[in-house]
């Protein structure tokens, strides 16, 4: 590429849309000419889209039927390290260019900036009829996953006449919003002190900042158990960046429910910082996308997708609760945030900090072979200690059909709330029940479009797919022989726990967290900060309740099936399990009263419950590691998938057979083949899901291999095909 960074009026540029073409278009570049990197809008048939200049044109079209630009967008252009970064971010997830620019603009109403505007977004209300028009319109919306654009934006995206929006919104089908224009964000007070931190604290927060001091890249494991004050040590590092006038990003997992997180950055720097999630509203998306550019946002609190925002000059990221499953995206673009900010760091010359207390075990075992450094907070703070964990044995406990709660869990939770302190039920199952089954004719009630059972919503008084999404009435007599009210809920989940709890414990305060109650995210945080507050004796709560949130009074954990997890054929099963027990125990004792954690299990001898219980992790990491070394699994080895998807099995599975009788560029690098097997979720949304499981050794050119590999697919217009590369999860 030239390095020219202008173009004059008339010079052809090439120009990068989100479109998915797959090629590069020539331009002309407009009156007063533009930046290399400039966000600019193209003509494409009868549409306006969304591009972004990305070098001289290529000039192998009739010069005179090249089409100008039509006007360059008031924002900061791209700069040269945010077109590396996705370059090369799609190189390694085997992912188009133009999908690469939809997730950097994620942001609505670039293009037009007046200081009120309406907005349209989608409505969620099926229109009576369908048009070509109407569906391009819902595409250009589905497409950017919920955004909202102007009318004149979202006319032209569709290439349809405004009318049609206009016929949508009438329907409902389109929803039609108002929104002010940008301002700056307040600026952080780095000035301000933190919290005094103990000498252990302070060591690792000057570590970080002699890092900072040093200047470019570099990556460090902060490890520590939960309440050993990573965050106070890692909000020292940040307010080292700030001070230096750099910007930072910390991503969290679940950043829709950190209303503490936002408080105690404001403590700490007197500001609140931007925040980046899906239950942002589109203004401040676009306020946000905006100021971030410009410099004038200092601080960003975000979701993944807050790695693909256009930082001026990014000098630090943080990766809370580094992890978490949640940061790796399996829809659409397939990509884990984590390892992608490590990419985005080394090419901004910026700092990482993974934050866990029970680190995954890529970043263990990176840290363990010296790439990244390591800290380690050992002892929390002050006053609270780590809580007593026990097993109880539910072979040696009688409880009743239909219960769930041992007489041993029913004795410390009395006593707790004797103490006015509170406990926590940990069930990692949403809704009601998992199974329905049908008494007359043992008939479980499945999902019409997956290979999923589905799940009784008693709140909602509906059955739910949990695979897609799917919802129905739940049935007075059995789908399969009519036979009226024997459907029967077998098994728990977090709302009939919640009834057990209420039977059990008649006079105690009651708080369900299971992230479909909670119609909003505020209604979520509101939920969270009253826990907080002490307002409530019991909490009965899925893995949401896992991560990070502060509950003071907390002093007794009771996790109802520890052995959940256990089972399956997952590759990090027991990873997940260890971490999320971990996690939960860690919720109990955060202030001066000591906690305990009960783990109600079936095989308190299994290997992964009793590291859990001695605490011993560094023995279950090495351990496990020895394992995947054996097997050559990641992170010693390294896995990708291929998922193919079509309305028919057989079309799904030819071309499965297909690709397996074709290894040739996967041998070629000493890769295997295996499959083509039905996915675990073997259909999602009324497709069928075949899976090919590629393995190979660290250090070959995978994603080369790969590509060249599923280039043999013959294209068909109902096959869909998903690469991922280190897949995490195995649906
Ligand atoms: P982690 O991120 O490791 O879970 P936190 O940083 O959230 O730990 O610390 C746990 C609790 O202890 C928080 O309420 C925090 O404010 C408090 N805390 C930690 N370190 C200090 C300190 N040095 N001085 C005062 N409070 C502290
Ligand atoms: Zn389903």
């Amino acid at each position: 590429m030239d390095d020219r960074s202008h173009f004059a009026a008339g010079e052809l540029v090439s120009v990068l849309t989100a479109q998915p073409l797959d090629r590069f278009l020539d331009y002309k570049a407009p009156e007063g000419g533009v930046f290399l990197g400039a966000y600019v809008q193209v003509p494409l048939g009868p549409r306006q889209v969304l591009g972004v200049v990305w070098g001289p044109g290529k000039g192998d079209f009739d010069y005179n039927k090249v089409r100008p630009v039509t006007k360059v967008l008031d924002a900061a252009p791209m700069r040269d390290e945010m077109r590396e970064f996705l370059v090369r971010a799609g190189d390694y997830t085997l992912t188009p260019m133009s999908a690469m620019l939809r997730l950097a603009t994620r942001a609505p109403g670039l293009s037009n900036p007046p200081s009120m505007q309406k907005v349209y977004r989608l409505g969620g209300v099926e229109p009576d009829r369908m048009t070509d028009a109407r569906t391009r319109v819902l595409d250009v919306l589905r497409d950017y996953g919920g955004l909202s654009f102007t009318l004149k934006e979202l006319a032209e995206m569709a290439g349809v006449s405004t009318g049609v929006v206009k016929g949508l919104v009438t329907q409902g089908a389109v929803r039609e919003e108002e929104t002010p224009r940008d301002l700056p964000y307040p600026r952080m007070d780095t000035a301000r002190h933190g919290k005094p931190l103990t000498d252990d604290q302070a060591a690792a927060a000057a570590r970080l900042s002699d890092g900072f001091a040093k200047g470019g890249y570099g990556t460090t494991l902060l490890r520590g158990v939960t309440g050993s004050g990573k965050t106070e040590v890692y909000l020292e590092a940040v307010a080292a960046c700030l001070a230096a006038g750099r910007q930072a990003l910390v991503m969290l997992p679940e950043i829709a429910l950190s209303e503490q997180f936002l408080v105690r950055v404001e403590q700490r720097f007197g500001a609140k910082p931007v925040e980046w999630h899906s239950g942002v509203t589109m203004t401040e998306r676009r306020r946000a996308w905006k100021m971030i550019g410009q410099g004038e946002a200092e601080l960003v609190v975000g979701a993944r997708s807050a790695l693909f925002l256009p930082y001026r000059d990014l000098g630090l990221i943080v990766v809370d609760e580094e992890h978490d499953t949640s940061y790796k995206q399996d829809d659409g673009v397939i990509y884990n945030a984590r390892d992608m900010a490590v990419l985005r760091a080394s090419l901004a010359g910026a700092r990482v900090v993974l934050a866990s207390a029970t680190p995954s075990l890529e970043t263990w075992a990176n840290a363990d072979a010296g790439k990244y450094d390591r800290l380690d907070l050992t002892s929390r703070f002050g006053e609270s200690v780590l809580p007593d964990m026990r097993s109880i044995d539910m072979r040696a406990q009688k409880v009743d059909p239909g219960r769930w709660i041992s007489p041993a869990l029913v004795t410390a939770v009395m006593q707790r709330m004797e103490r006015g302190e509170q406990s926590l039920l940990f069930l990692n199952r949403r809704g009601y029940a998992p199974v329905t089954l049908c008494r007359a004719c043992g008939e479980q009630i499945a999902c019409d479009h997956c290979d999923a059972r589905m799940v009784e919503h008693r709140f909602l008084k509906r059955l739910v797919c949990h695979q897609c999404g799917e919802t129905k009435p739940m049935p007075t007599e059995c789908p399969s022989c009519h036979v009226e009210g024997k459907l029967a809920p077998i098994g728990p989940g977090v709302e009939r726990l919640a009834e057990e709890v209420a039977a059990v414990f008649p006079d105690a305060k009651t708080a369900v967290l299971s992230s479909d109650l909670f119609s909003s995210a505020r209604a979520l945080k509101e939920a969270i900060a009253q826990i907080a507050d002490g307002d409530v004796d019991i909490v009965i709560g899925t893995q949401l309740v896992a991560k990070g949130h502060n509950f003071p009074r907390l002093t007794l954990v009771g996790v109802i099936d520890a052995d959940l997890g256990l089972q399956g054929s997952d590759l990090r099963a027991a990873e997940r399990t260890f971490q999320l027990m971990r996690q939960v125990a860690g919720r109990a004792g955060r202030a001066e009263a000591p906690g305990e954690a009960l783990l109600q299990s079936h095989q308190p001898d299994h290997p992964v419950i009793r590291a859990i219980l001695t605490g011993d992790e560094e023995d279950f990491w090495r351990a496990e590691a020895d394992a995947r070394r054996a097997a050559g699994m990641p992170p010693y080895g390294r896995l990708a998938a291929v998922i193919l998807s079509a309305p028919e099995a057989q079309l799904a599975f030819g071309a499965g057979q297909d690709l397996a009788r074709r290894p040739g560029p996967l041998t070629a690098i000493g890769a295997q083949v295996f499959g083509p097997a039905p996915a675990p979720i073997a259909r999602i949304r009324g497709r069928h899901r075949v899976r090919l499981l590629v393995k190979a050794d660290k250090g070959v050119a995978l994603q080369a291999a790969m590509a060249q590999w599923v280039g043999q697919l013959r294209p068909h217009k109902d096959l869909r095909v998903a690469l991922d590369i280190d897949p995490q999860s195995f649906f």
